[in-house]
């Protein structure tokens, strides 16, 4: 039997407000351990929250950017649970009235554009962290508990189970990143867990309706652990089905170390949690007035950008999408064109010799050595015919390694491009004299030769030669 995999992701993301959901202490990461706590975010007793009225903005916010329908009454609910980094026993969360609910984006597929459902977009309160002395809490002699992060701000996005493979959901969770970003309630760095994601994964014969069971993988953080362990996971779950046996509904844990996924505990269901409503909040009420002003303020989405880009500048659907599929890739093609960059040459560029040498040394657009200024200005040198694009390639590799503006580097290492006739057709004459076998070739009709000619100027004149001029000086001298 033929089995589909059924993928649906929880995300979380921590909001970048100055302070806290339910207390004045700062959000910020890094800082020394339980330095940013106060008797609210403690779980004191007696102690009453208060909602930071910003956390409510940014959950209208990112529910009107994914198409949400928000609740004008929502609620907050507690979430019951044990764990030493929950010091209440409770997540203050928010159960059956969420901020937001419904919404949809759409992802990239291998075949076309697909639509993956919201199903709500909660607030709630991230807990604290465990910090082992060793790797994990087994091999070590202490941990202890940091509260910093205990009361941070997050939104949990939950998608419908509208995946069907570790490709779609790694576009999916692309998409939400990027429309965080762009709007700007969230600085989304994974590495210190800004967004991470719990992932269900389950298996159904092909054509099927309904769901199977479901396997859950919390917290992860990297778009390879999330790729990795959904692979991993419907390898596994298929041997287990192929051999007869039947999917436990369980929570696993995935260790990228091993590359596997292993059992953690069966899965909770949502009775398990006792929900109750949080009687020291009030409901939040929003008018569809104010729901419309916050509509106002949201910035231009990925999607509206990327058609926007095609239109004005004549971009393909695909340039347009890498280019507009970040904030920062597509504030920086926005820079070069405010430079004065083509906007065709502007995306070439970022999609080509920028984009790999930053895949090379594993770095983000936003922490290029080459910004978008002295990009444009390179641009602007082979649009003046100052140089080649062939040197400009050149004169790149040298900007990465230095500070210099392209200006200083074509002068100071003499690259600029000879445009002199003269000089050009006295490489060509000597070329074309070296090579009696390639000319011979072309003047029989093998038209292809020419470009074995036009290499070797090239490589005398150290790339510098004009190529169109050479191309041309050799076609008139040959076709005499
Ligand atoms: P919880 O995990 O907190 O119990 P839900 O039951 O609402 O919450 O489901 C959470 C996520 O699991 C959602 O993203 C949902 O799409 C996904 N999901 C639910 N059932 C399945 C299933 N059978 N296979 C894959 N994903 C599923
Ligand atoms: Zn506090
Ligand atoms: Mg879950």
């Amino acid at each position: 039997m033929n089995y589909e995999a059924v993928i649906g992701l929880e995300i979380h993301c921590e909001l970048k407000t100055k302070t806290k959901i339910f207390c004045g202490c700062e959000t910020g990461f890094g800082a020394e351990q339980n330095t940013h706590v106060c008797p609210v975010c403690l779980g004191l007793p007696g102690v009453l929250p208060t909602i930071n009225k910003r956390v409510v903005e940014f959950g209208i916010k990112a529910g009107l950017a994914t198409n949400c329908t928000i609740n004008q009454y929502s609620k907050f609910d507690r979430k019951n649970y044990y764990y030493p980094d929950l010091p209440k026993n409770w997540q203050t969360s928010q159960y059956d009235l969420p901020i937001a609910e419904h919404g949809w984006v759409d992802i990239d597929t291998e075949s076309g554009k697909k639509r993956i459902r919201l199903t709500r977009i909660h607030m709630e309160e991230d807990a604290g962290k465990l910090v082992h002395s060793g790797t994990n809490i087994k091999d070590s002699a202490t941990s202890n508990v940091d509260y910093n992060r205990t009361g941070v701000p997050l939104l949990e996005i939950v998608s419908e189970p509208d995946l069907s493979s570790a490709e779609e959901a790694r576009a999916y969770m692309e998409k939400i990143k990027a429309i965080m970003e762009y709007i700007d309630v969230s600085n989304c760095r994974m590495e210190e867990g800004n967004l991470r994601a719990d992932i269900n994964v389950s298996l159904r014969p092909e054509g099927s309706k309904e769901l199977g069971t479901r396997t859950e993988m919390k917290n992860i953080n990297s778009f390879k652990s999330l790729e990795d362990a959904i692979n991993y996971e419907i390898e596994r779950q298929t041997e287990v089905l192929e051999d007869g046996g039947h999917i436990v509904q369980e929570t696993r844990t995935w260790d990228p170390e091993r590359g596997i996924t292993l059992s953690m505990r069966s899965k909770e269901n949502a009775h398990d949690y006792r929900y109750m409503p949080e009687p020291d909040l009030p409901p939040i009420v929003t008018t569809a007035e104010q729901i419309e002003a916050f509509r106002k303020e949201l910035p231009e989405l990925p999607d509206a950008r990327r058609e926007r880009l095609q239109q004005e500048f004549g971009l393909s659907d695909y340039d347009a999408g890498i280019i507009t599929s970040t904030r920062a890739m597509a504030e920086y093609f926005d820079a070069m064109v405010s430079e004065g960059a083509d906007a065709k040459a502007a995306a070439n560029w970022m999609m080509g010799d920028l984009s790999k040498n930053l895949n090379a040394e594993g770095k983000e657009i936003q922490d290029s050595p080459v910004d978008a200024k002295r990009l444009a200005q390179m641009i602007a040198l082979i649009d003046k015919g100052t140089i080649s694009s062939k040197i400009a390639k050149t004169v790149f590799k040298e900007m990465w390694a230095s500070d210099a503006s392209p200006e200083q580097i074509v002068k100071d290492k003499g690259l600029v491009q000879i445009t002199d006739t003269k000089e050009i057709e006295g490489v060509v004459d000597a070329v074309i004299a070296a090579n009696p076998k390639a000319v011979e070739e072309y003047k029989a009709g093998k038209k292809k030769a020419i470009g074995a000619l036009v290499g070797q100027v090239m490589k005398q004149t150290k790339g510098k030669a004009n190529p169109q001029m050479v191309n041309q000086l050799l076609a008139s001298k040959l076709d005499n």
